[in-house]
């Protein structure tokens, strides 16, 4: 078996992502929380606590970067990225793809510096994401950092109804927006 760091986004997304990675006997799951377009912190502890929760119970181990200084220096590179681009909408090229970029690069490097075989993320589970972009994305890193990427689209298959049942069962947190202070000023104008 290969070993992957997966970037996982949130508890409910990892679920049924984790669930389906296991079942393949392909890999051997570390997960990796690294997202610092989630706002406000409060949301952002919110969610790697819920997350961290559901791994010990499944037994997978985690890892995140969240010494203070570095956190700092990853939010101010988030909205440097996003610059100028901040209003355009989720799914977009402009917004998204940078905010995609900073996430799958710090994973790529990470599983590179700690000798892992591939990494992934739980991003395609969600049907707001755009997997062609994210595997795009992720397999041009994976060129770049030389380490293999698991291209994806988790949704597909009953993947996301899946994530639904399983974090329901856990009586998980869900939000209601991706992530970023955009996304949940514009949550407020659009439906689920
Ligand atoms: S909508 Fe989601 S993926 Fe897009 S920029 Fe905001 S947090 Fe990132």
């Amino acid at each position: 078996m290969k070993t992957l760091l997966l970037h996982t986004c949130c508890a409910p997304c990892s679920t049924a992502v984790i669930e389906r990675l296991q079942y393949s006997k392909a890999y051997v799951v570390t997960a990796f929380f690294f997202n610092p377009n989630i706002h406000p912190v409060a949301e952002y502890e919110r969610r790697k606590a819920e997350l961290k929760v559901y791994l010990q119970k499944q037994n997978i181990p985690y890892q995140d970067r969240d010494d203070e200084t570095a956190w700092r220096d990853q939010v101010k590179a988030w909205f440097t990225d996003v610059k100028g681009v901040e209003w355009a909408s989720e799914k977009s090229r402009q917004r998204c793809e940078p905010c995609i970029r900073l996430r799958l690069q710090a994973t790529a490097r990470q599983a590179k510096q700690d000798d892992f075989d591939s990494f992934a993320t739980t991003l395609t589970i969600s049907p707001h994401k755009d997997a062609e972009q994210i595997n795009r994305l992720g397999l041009a890193i994976a060129e770049a950092n030389d380490i293999s990427f698991v291209e994806a689209d988790f949704k597909q298959d009953g993947g996301f109804a899946r994530s639904i049942a399983l974090s329901r069962q856990e009586k998980m947190y869900r939000q209601n927006y991706c992530g970023c202070v955009f996304s949940r000023l514009e949550r407020k104008t659009r439906p689920l």
